[in-house]
């Protein structure tokens, strides 16, 4: 196992920036990397993206490697798999974290696959037992209802990370590191997917996996006009609107907006749970978020037992009322 060192960060990037989720996961692979005494290593593949590598360096990995061509242009499993498994079988790396993206997620089940490791998936938490270097890596089970303490035998140990879980490394213009570049071809016939089209899921202003403030609204909306009371709110604080199945299904909002077991997973500075009655399919998907406040008019639901504030109360009162406040605080 000595021969195993380092930490790697498989980096994702959008419009020429490291996504913010990226940013979360190098910072955790920094400060990991510098307890088991290695490196940090970004691992950045796709094609003129010499500036993300620039980034991560900035960003505080101490080494970045560079995989670029044409064929890893946009995404696609084949690629990137044989990419980042041509890379593991030269540099044997110690732990290899991703985000908990559905590009990532599904690279990194090939990976491991290919490179006959296992995969700790949705880690919500990761240390480092001192006494004998062990790794430990926990991730909610049962629809969250539980957590489960892994530890892995095989190396590389890969996982991918939940998202909101570890702050996002702050960038420093003065930090440098060692930029690897690495030749990898990956032939036409050994890509079997091919991108057809991009199609616009229609989501407007901040996406709700970035959004420090989320205001859900859940099946006490009771109709499509309401929407616009968790829309206001969403609005006057910076954030995203996100929802409930129930709201979902009744086509008050888009399926891309499903928080939850089935849905996306946030982890919000402050979550407003609007007529959601906290059905751990629900909560699988948002408790992680710091403060939570529970808008119902049921005092006994279920929401309650998870938010810091309750307020007890027909969301078409409460919502109207609490956003007139905060316009005046804010004028
Ligand atoms: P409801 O259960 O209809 O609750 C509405 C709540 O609003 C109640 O508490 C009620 O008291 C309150 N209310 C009503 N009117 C008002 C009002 N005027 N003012 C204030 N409060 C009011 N659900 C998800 O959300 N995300 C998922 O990803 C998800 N995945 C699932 C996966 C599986 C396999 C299964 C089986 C279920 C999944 N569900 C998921 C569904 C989940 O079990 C619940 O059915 C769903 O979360 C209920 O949504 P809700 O609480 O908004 O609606």
């Amino acid at each position: 196992m000595n021969e195993y060192k380092n930490v790697w960060v498989f980096v994702e990037y959008a419009n020429g920036k490291m996504k913010n989720f990226s940013l979360e996961v190098l910072n955790k692979g920094n400060s990991l990397a510098k307890e088991m005494n290695g490196k940090s290593v970004a691992i950045i593949i796709g094609n003129g993206v010499e500036n993300i590598a620039q980034q991560a360096a900035a960003c505080g990995a101490d080494e970045v490697i560079l995989v670029e061509g044409e064929e890893y242009q946009v995404y696609n499993t084949d690629g990137y798999t044989n990419a980042m498994a041509t890379l593991i079988g030269k540099y044997n790396p110690s732990v290899i974290l991703f985000g908990s993206t559905n590009d990532a997620k599904d690279l990194a089940a090939r990976v491991a696959c290919r490179v006959k490791t296992g995969l700790v998936a949705d880690c919500s938490a990761i240390e480092l037992n001192t006494a004998d270097k062990q790794l430990i890596w926990t991730r909610p089970v049962l629809s969250g209802r539980a957590l489960s303490k892994v530890v892995c035998r095989t190396k590389p140990e890969m996982a991918t990370v939940r998202q909101g879980v570890y702050d996002r490394a702050q960038a420093d213009n003065s930090k440098s590191a060692d930029i690897v570049r690495e030749e990898i071809k990956t032939s036409a016939d050994q890509i079997r997917t091919k991108l057809v089209d991009f199609v616009d899921a229609g989501v407007t202003g901040i996406k709700l996996e970035d959004a420090d403030v989320v205001v859900s609204g859940g099946g006490g909306l009771g109709k499509a006009e309401n929407v616009k009371l968790i829309q206001d709110l969403a609005d006057l604080l910076g954030g995203a609107v996100g929802g409930s199945r129930a709201s979902v299904d009744s086509e008050w909002l888009p399926p891309s907006a499903q928080i939850g077991q089935s849905g996306k997973t946030v982890s919000a500075k402050l979550y407003f749970g609007c007529g959601i009655a906290g059905a751990i399919q629900h909560l699988a998907g948002m408790s992680s978020s710091k403060c939570i406040v529970g808008i119902n008019r049921d005092p006994d639901a279920p929401f309650f037992d998870i938010a810091d504030y309750c307020v007890v109360g027909d969301l078409v009162e409460v919502l109207p009322a609490f956003i007139e406040q905060v316009r005046q605080h804010k004028a």
